[in-house]
């Protein structure tokens, strides 16, 4: 069992402001991370490694300095990563994004063969969540999309049964390997990198692959050539003028009641509605 895990370095979006005269996303200072979302990825995959000894690779493709990123995956427990940077990557959009990171998967898969390729759900920064749509669609390999667990895997079988959010329930469904899967936040819990990790990732030389060693030929898919998307504008949201209010009431009670009186107050159909519902379900005891 081989899986790739997709890991994007991202700007701590808890300290990007967007500058209020040029509208532009200021960067300055702001500290690099591990998209959120892919921590669980990681994390799930490395379960599996425990229970069945696969093999665990992350790919990032980003700049020279995501090798850090991709170093405290490896202290987690990865067992090898591959930094996919070359100038021809540079100002990619999610299509050519896709495009580089499904052909270093084609790459990595001859080498040892990929049976699942997992991604976060979305990153923090740019949000589009169709990476790993993309890769999968690029592969023609099975997609599953908000995955909330991992119900079962026939290492044998080459199946995998999972469960995804999907509006108004759960989805149940069993896919054949290979599949591309992106995951939801929460699945699990991610563990600590114990010494002997952080020791093999601090002596590990991440290998850089450029376009050459990631076996892609043509370029007009990678970077700025291959990306059709333009931003046409970028601007901060306009602040909202609401103030907090202190809540009158000198018990926890008499807070309670007067918060109730100004929520109703606001939403004058409230407590009719909050009525007729529990005059329902006391109909239906
Ligand atoms: C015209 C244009 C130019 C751009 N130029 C640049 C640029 O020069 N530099 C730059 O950093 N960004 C650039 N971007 C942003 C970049 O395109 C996106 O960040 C990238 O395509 C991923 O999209 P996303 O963040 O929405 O990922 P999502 O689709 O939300 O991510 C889903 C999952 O895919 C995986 N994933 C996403 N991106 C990567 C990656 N790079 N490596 C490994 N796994 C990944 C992760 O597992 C992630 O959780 C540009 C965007 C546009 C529109």
């Amino acid at each position: 069992m081989h899986i790739v895990v997709c890991v994007k370095q991202v700007p701590d979006s808890a300290q990007i402001r967007v500058h209020p005269v040029t509208n532009t996303i200021m960067r300055q200072g702001v500290p690099a991370i591990i998209n959120p979302f892919d921590l669980f990825a990681l994390e799930e995959a490395l379960l599996i490694k425990d229970r069945t000894g696969a093999r665990v690779t992350v790919i990032s493709m980003g700049p020279p300095y995501a090798d850090v990123a991709l170093r405290k995956c490896l202290s987690f427990g990865a067992d090898e990563a591959i930094l996919l940077t070359d100038v021809a990557f540079a100002g990619a959009d999610t299509l050519a994004t896709t495009y580089v990171l499904a052909g270093a998967v084609r790459q990595i898969d001859r080498q040892h063969p990929v049976d699942i390729v997992f991604t976060g759900k979305q990153t923090i920064d740019g949000d589009t969540a169709q990476v790993g749509p993309g890769i999968a669609i690029r592969l023609g390999w099975q997609l599953l999309t908000y995955v909330s667990r991992l119900r079962s895997l026939d290492t044998a079988a080459r199946r995998i049964t999972i469960e995804r959010r999907a509006e108004g329930g759960v989805q149940v469904l069993e896919s054949r390997l290979p599949c591309v899967i992106t995951l939801l936040e929460g699945i699990n819990e991610m563990r600590f990198a114990d010494m002997a990790g952080m020791f093999r990732a601090a002596r590990y030389d991440v290998p850089r692959w450029d376009h050459t060693l990631a076996g892609i030929d043509d370029l007009g898919g990678a970077g700025i050539k291959g990306s059709p998307t333009v931003v046409a504008q970028v601007f901060a949201p306009t602040p909202k003028a609401v103030t907090a209010l202190p809540i009158p009431g000198d018990t926890p009670r008499a807070k309670a009641e007067a918060l109730l009186d100004r929520m109703f107050a606001d939403h004058p159909k409230l407590e009719e509605s909050l009525l007729d519902h529990l005059q329902t379900m006391g109909a239906a005891r």
